[in-house]
């Protein structure tokens, strides 16, 4: 199929007012996780010192030329997390909200994300903050030129990698490869991951991320012995990952019952068309006035009475305030944090198996690392392939995370800490202070 060049539309997401209400540090929030892991893992004082710093953080000012004739100055941050098992990996995003902290974050979560699924990566994140709907294919491609060549000493294959996130897609991905090139002097598609297949993009990894999240969630579901086809789901989010996670998921014999987007959320006891709905989403941009449900809001999707919740949008929507509300048996966190640290507590205590993002997500950037070995080793696989090695990888991944949690008694969250953290841990004592 020939890559859709058109803006991002199904990944659009508008600022939401409510979305901070209930908001913590997100940096903050990430580190609380660290820090248990940490202490679990009898973690030396030195080590503990270095991995809660970022090893670098760009910010940039990006001037552009409006379509009006004006210029107008966005800022753009990137920040290398930690780089010590491999190339700094991490998308960017366009979005208001996007914030040095939360980057900051972000970047962190990537480090434990590709450590967590044993990927050779360190961990990154950009991030520009702009509103891209109301900006024309003209003043993105600008943005995002002058926003590359803000970074272009931290870029490279083998320096930093990114790849599509919030908001951006494979076009945005296409205009960062291109400008790199320009400014090397040569084609490097390995500098980017999440490219148009055309340019040396990997098969399946625009579904990689919800593939990932359908894997899990069965390894889940066959962990408390619930049969998939008696499963219910609720999708929040209906962008890249909860689109093709609910249409997954429902291919492997569960009931989709509930979807939303940031206009609004549609509950069907019978089991929602997700064909249908994601046909709706791509000519009517989101879901509003989909036909295939009663409409409920977002807040009702999250305390619906289902098997599994699967949060696929932003952070911060699983909170304190709504916690004890959650009836769902398991949440698999398709979203990058969407659950604050002061919620974790409240869903143990109600016996919710949450799989975390970082183990969750990861189908995204196993992809991206597939594309990546792709590119350098000039050879492409087939779709097959790439589905099967991931497969492989997030269930694998899964039942370390398991085992340690049985282990050490601790939830599926510390133990993936755990295990990326000590594998990030491993390589900073083998190789040393560099002084
Ligand atoms: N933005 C995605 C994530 O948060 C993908 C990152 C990547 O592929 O480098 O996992």
């Amino acid at each position: 199929m020939a890559t859709d060049l058109r803006l991002p539309t199904d990944r659009i997401v508008r600022p939401d007012k409510d979305r901070f209400l209930d908001d913590e540090n997100p940096f903050e929030a990430m580190m609380s996780r660290f820090d248990r892991a940490a202490e679990l893992l009898d973690l030396e004082p030195g080590l503990y010192k270095v991995l809660r710093h970022p090893e670098k953080q760009i910010t940039i000012s990006i001037p552009v030329m409006m379509d009006n004739g004006e210029v107008e100055v966005f800022t753009g941050h990137r920040v290398l997390y930690n780089t010590s098992r491999g190339p700094a990996k991490g998308g960017i995003r366009f979005d208001l909200h996007v914030s040095l902290e939360e980057v900051k974050a972000l970047a962190a979560w990537m480090t434990w994300k590709c450590a967590v699924v044993n990927l050779p990566f360190g961990g990154a994140k950009g991030g520009v903050v702009c509103d891209p709907l109301t900006m024309s294919a003209g003043e993105l491609e600008r943005l995002t030129r002058r926003y590359t060549a803000g970074i272009i000493n931290t870029l490279g294959p083998d320096s930093d990698v990114p790849a599509p996130d919030v908001n951006t897609n494979e076009r945005v991905m296409a205009w960062v490869m291109d400008t790199y090139s320009m400014r090397v002097g040569h084609t490097v598609t390995a500098v980017v991951t999440g490219k148009p297949v055309e340019m040396g993009g990997s098969l399946g990894r625009r579904e990689a991320t919800g593939r990932g999240c359908m894997i899990v969630t069965k390894e889940a579901l066959k962990h408390l012995g619930m049969p998939i086809n008696k499963t219910t789901v609720a999708v929040q989010g209906f962008g890249n990952v909860g689109s093709v996670a609910a249409q997954l998921l429902k291919r492997e014999g569960c009931n989709i019952v509930a979807i939303s987007d940031r206009t609004g959320g549609y509950y069907n006891k019978n089991g929602i068309d997700i064909d249908a709905a994601i046909q709706h989403a791509r000519t009517a941009r989101s879901l509003e006035g989909f036909k295939g449900g009663d409409q409920i809001t977002n807040e009702d999707l999250l305390t619906l009475d289902v098997d599994v919740l699967l949060p696929a949008a932003l952070e911060n929507v699983i909170t304190k305030k709504n916690a004890s509300k959650i009836r769902a048996k398991i949440i698999c966190e398709g979203a990058n944090g969407p659950t604050t640290a002061g919620a974790d507590s409240i869903l143990d205590e109600k016996g919710v198996f949450v799989i975390p993002d970082i183990l969750a997500n990861a189908g995204g950037v196993t992809v991206s690392y597939f594309e990546w070995v792709q590119d350098r080793g000039g050879y492409f696989w087939t779709e097959e392939v790439v589905n099967d090695r991931l497969t492989e990888i997030m269930c694998n991944s899964f039942k370390e995370v398991l085992r340690l949690a049985t282990q050490h008694k601790v939830n599926m969250r510390t133990a993936a800490y755990m295990v990326s953290i000590s594998r990030v841990a491993t390589v900073h004592r083998l190789r040393g202070i560099y002084a």
